[in-house]
């Protein structure tokens, strides 16, 4: 019996749902990535991720031929389907493994991939992998889905059941090489018209393991207490663009932290389910990928200040903790969690630039880029989300940089000519300015209560 593993996310061999269904059932098994040109040439990515992507094709690539395997490439320029369904009919597979995704245009892909695969007698398989807990199953008593965070969490904990880790390894023999099938190479950056200039975390599911391993020892106990003191590179675990490509099991990280416990772990793991929680939100609220969750919170007199919006991307606006921050994202595609924070509410809230030209930006820049996260993030920030008594909610740049970044390692770091001639002299728009001015609009917005 043959079976093809259609590879997304979930770049990696180990504790791989579908990879490890598919080995099991089949005497055979082939490998497939295919590059979707509807992906890779929007407008909301950027060198880094593509880069990052990559690496974790050639990673997986290497550790696919090391058991006698191949990673079949295909490139296509929209509808990723019919060339799934093509591959599995050049090798003779019965069926077809993949993780299933929960996005809207995933889920409409795969939905039509099941048709066409069905209809040539083959097999669609797809399997729960990339959350703990599927959003379908997260729900209130009464079936609805949560819009609000505690609860969700209370209910996701409930249900979160991770089984011990198995072996994979007796299995991967089956992994096998084709010469009857094309496959392209890995592309370079170049052919998609980009190019790195950030130094990005490397990819491949040693690297994230080693990452994990070394946060569980460092600072995953103490976690609680440092997570926000982005001067540390120990303070979080910076394994979200592993997280994102699959390059490690979510499961591996939950088991972790079980295993190391106590206060630290634990609100580790409340991170792992706002993810989960964001997940759920654009699964039932699809809406929201592409306007505010609630629009009569985005009625707001919106800056179009080009000036503005350029000096927030580049790090210039006179603020050095919100500079500090930009200039990490511009610099190595990932920024600390509290100054993501930080930024957005400056872009949003001090300069009333709109929270989706933020999104965007973040987007294109992020090595972690992921819909569900990022489009929470800016609508939790910005009011517009699962939170909207957020809305008034201002992060004072200053006060952050002081509790946060009192010795102001992180902004030397970032921003080293911070007390020379060569950094602006002024902000842009001073806190207090706009932050009042934010206020009376908002106050506008609401009317009279
Ligand atoms: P850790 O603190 O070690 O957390 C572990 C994991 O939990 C992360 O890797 C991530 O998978 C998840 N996680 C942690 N915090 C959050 C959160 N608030 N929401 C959802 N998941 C979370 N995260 C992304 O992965 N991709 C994004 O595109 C993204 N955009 C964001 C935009 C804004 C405006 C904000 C405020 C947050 C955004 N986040 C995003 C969430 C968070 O900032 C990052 O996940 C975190 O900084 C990644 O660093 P880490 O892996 O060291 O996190």
């Amino acid at each position: 019996r043959t079976g093809l593993v259609w590879f997304r996310t979930g770049l990696r061999l180990h504790d791989n749902t579908c990879l490890f269904a598919a080995l099991q059932e089949n005497e055979q098994v082939y490998a497939l990535y295919v590059l979707d040109d509807t992906y890779l040439r929007g407008a909301d990515i950027g060198a880094a991720r593509v880069a990052f992507l990559f690496d974790a094709l050639h990673k997986l690539q290497a550790d696919i031929e090391s058991y006698g395997g191949q990673l079949i490439v295909r490139r296509v320029k929209q509808a990723p389907q019919q060339e799934v369904v093509a591959v599995a009919k050049e090798v003779g597979a019965r069926a077809i493994y993949l993780n299933r995704d929960y996005l809207p245009y995933p889920i409409q892909r795969d939905r039509h991939a099941k048709a066409l695969a069905e209809a040539e007698g083959i097999a669609f398989k797809t399997y729960p992998d990339i959350l703990l807990v599927e959003p379908e199953r997260v729900k209130t008593e009464t079936g609805l889905p949560y819009q609000v965070f505690t609860p969700f969490k209370r209910r996701w904990e409930n249900l979160v059941n991770v089984p011990e880790r198995y072996s994979i390894e007796p299995l991967l023999g089956r992994l096998r090489v084709t010469h009857h099938v094309r496959s392209a190479e890995i592309p370079s950056l170049a052919e998609y018209g980009l190019s790195l200039r950030q130094q990005i975390e490397p990819a491949g599911e040693r690297r994230a393991l080693q990452r994990l391993e070394a946060f569980a020892r460092n600072g995953l106990p103490v976690y609680h207490q440092r997570r926000d003191f982005a001067a540390d590179p120990d303070s979080t675990s910076r394994l979200s663009m592993h997280i994102k490509w699959g390059t490690i099991s979510i499961r591996e990280c939950y088991r972790t932290a079980r295993k190391v416990g106590g206060p630290g772990a634990q609100k580790w793991i409340d991170e792992l389910a706002w993810r989960e929680f964001y997940h759920a939100v654009l699964y039932y609220f699809p809406h929201a990928l592409t306007g505010p969750m609630h629009p009569e919170y985005d009625r707001l007199p919106w800056s179009e200040n080009e000036e503005h919006f350029q000096a927030w991307k580049a790090g210039m606006t006179g603020y050095p903790f919100v500079d500090a921050g930009m200039r990490q994202l511009n610099q190595t595609g990932w920024m600390h969690n509290r100054l993501r924070q930080v930024v957005a509410s400056y872009l949003c809230k001090d300069l009333l630039i709109h929270w989706q030209k933020g999104e965007r930006y973040f987007m294109q820049m992020l090595v972690d880029g992921d819909w569900p996260a990022n489009n929470g993030g800016w609508q939790w920030v910005a009011g517009t989300g699962t939170d909207p008594r957020r809305a008034t909610r201002i992060f004072n740049p200053v006060l952050q940089q002081e509790r946060y970044d009192s010795q102001m390692e992180y902004i030397r770091q970032w921003v080293p000519e911070f007390g020379s001639a060569q950094y602006p002299q002024k902000p842009i728009v001073p806190h207090e300015e706009g932050r009042q001015r934010f206020l009376n609009a908002f106050k506008a917005m609401i009317g009279p209560t």
